[in-house]
């Protein structure tokens, strides 16, 4: 199926090179990769496919500009990303479009990521200007304690694909606040917003080298001779949490400091005092965000079993209400799935989940025909030994399960090695409180389906991570302190 021209034309407007210092160029050994629009299973287009010896030209050029980077004017860095934050704003239509195309999901949805992913600009340019330090009496009187925070230096960035603008900004809009340099490499799927995003970096005035950008179909073999390089600083990873604890075992030997925001198993609570229209509308917004595809995605409903079943049914009639197709569609809500792996899996723990005894209220059924779509699907009264309470879904599976009590809640909330964010419906302070705290997450989304916040310290605990992104905290991953012990 051709696309449309309109498609054609944002597709085109990307340059498929790699950038390496200033440059766009092939990759060393002239390979290309191909990228699949999901919805249709039909090529867009080809990117470079980048080599070792091409992360290594990388890396080299991040290093050549990061001494001139971390003494440049902090009030040019934070003029280079107003620039970027307006222009990314200002190209959200087609940048939203380019997205669905790669990734799926609605381009209305594509276009509140890049609004979102663009608010990380804006944040960081604010925080460009507020790097700090101090300058004290040491506690004898005599001597003086000076503090100074500097950029931690290059870094090695990996994202995801299903945040495919966002999970790319949100690393490098404090890394350039901070006076890092960079090396980014996106998802083999979704390479085409990161390359968009250095073309804006480029128009916004970013010096050469400062940032580069290596697509690959060998993200391993690429990666490693950076990580393995002695001069690299920092990995900043987003993804699953198999392959970060992979990268954080290669980071030891060079001893990198490490940010990790890794994947979740978010439990989204119903006590039955909250008002259940509110609950079904934050749950929809919790599961049904970026068809599911989301770490913060509600992985598991647990609500009190007097309110579970009025809950699941009216769960069911808004999932099974939203129209499923390719995200260019007009009032599409749900797109597809990024790949058939994962509606393969998607469909192996709803199956799971229905041998153990789990009512389907809506949806189960993969439909016929091209491009990897999978129905949202509401599955009720789910036992506690089904797969789909304790794995990652990554799709629009909505498994329901009761508990009896707030101790009963909590447990089950915290039953799980991931501890990314939960989300807690009650109209009772005292209670929201007492769960807020009992909880072990990074984050919870109180009486509200979404946390995502520039303005706010994203990320997990347990194994959804180390570190944190947003807010006042996401500048300190780029900062290293240093003390001076002064002699008067
Ligand atoms: P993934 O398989 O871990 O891949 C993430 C990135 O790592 C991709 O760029 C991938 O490249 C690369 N990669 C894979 N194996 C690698 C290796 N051995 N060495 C170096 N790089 C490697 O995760 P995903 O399936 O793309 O994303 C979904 C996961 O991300 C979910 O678990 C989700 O929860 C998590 N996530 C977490 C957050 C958060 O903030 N906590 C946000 C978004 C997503 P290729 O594309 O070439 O495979």
């Amino acid at each position: 199926m051709a696309i449309a021209t309109r498609e054609q034309e944002v597709v085109d407007k990307v340059n498929g090179r790699l950038f390496i210092g200033g440059e766009w160029r092939d990759s060393a050994n002239g390979e290309t990769l191909e990228v699949e629009d999901p919805a249709t299973e039909e090529p867009l287009t080809e990117v470079a496919d980048g080599t070792p010896e091409d992360a290594t030209a990388a890396l080299d050029a991040a290093v050549e500009a990061q001494a001139g980077f971390a003494a440049s004017a902090p009030n040019d860095r934070a003029a280079i990303l107003w620039k970027a934050f307006e222009l990314l704003n200002e190209r959200a239509d087609e940048l939203a479009l380019l997205m669905t195309l790669e990734m799926g999901k609605p381009v209305a949805e594509s276009k509140s990521e890049i609004v979102y992913a663009a608010e990380f600009f804006r944040w960081s340019s604010g925080e460009a200007l507020r790097l700090d330090g101090y300058y004290k009496a040491a506690g004898n009187g005599a001597g003086r304690v000076l503090v100074l925070r500097q950029p931690v230096g290059p870094c090695l960035m990996i994202t995801p694909w299903n945040f495919p603008m966002a999970m790319g900004t949100r690393k490098v809009g404090p890394a350039i606040a901070a006076g890092c340099t960079s090396v980014l490499k996106p998802a083999q799927q979704t390479p085409l917003s990161i390359l968009a995003l250095a073309q804006i970096l480029e128009e916004a005035g970013l010096p050469p080298g400062a940032f580069n950008v290596v697509t690959t179909s060998s993200s391993s073999d690429v990666t490693k001779p950076v990580i393995a390089d002695g001069r690299l600083r920092k990995l900043s990873f987003t993804g699953s949490t198999e392959v970060g604890r992979t990268l954080i075992a290669a980071s030891a030997e060079n001893v990198l400091k490490v940010s990790m925001e890794l994947g979740g198993n978010a439990p989204f609570l119903v006590f039955d005092d909250a008002d259940l229209d509110d609950v079904v509308e934050g749950a929809l917004m919790a599961k049904m965000r970026n068809i599911g595809e989301a770490c913060t995605s509600a992985n598991r409903f647990h609500v009190a079993e007097t309110i579970a079943d009025e809950f699941t049914e009216k769960l069911g009639d808004k999932m099974g209400s939203l129209k499923v197709g390719r995200g260019t569609e007009e009032d599409v809500k749900v797109g597809p799935l990024i790949d058939e792996a994962s509606r393969e899996k998607v469909a192996e723990l709803a199956k799971d989940a229905l041998d153990k005894g789990a009512d389907c209220v809506v949806g189960g059924e993969i439909p016929d025909g091209r491009g990897y779509f999978y129905p949202p699907t509401v599955l009720g009264g789910v036992s506690d030994d089904a797969r789909v309470l304790k794995e990652e879904i990554f799709g629009p599976v909505a498994p329901v399960a009761s508990f009896s009590d707030e101790e009963e809640a909590i447990a089950k909330a915290n039953d799980t090695e991931y501890g990314l964010v939960a989300y807690v419906y009650t109209s009772d302070l005292k209670r929201a409180l007492r769960v807020v705290e009992g909880l072990e997450t990074g984050m919870v989304g109180l009486n509200q389906g979404m946390v995502s916040n520039a303005g706010a310290p994203f990320g997990g605990v347990k194994q959804s991570g180390v570190g944190r992104e947003g807010g006042n905290e996401g500048i300190e991953e780029y900062l290293e302190t240093k003390y001076v012990a002064v002699n008067l």
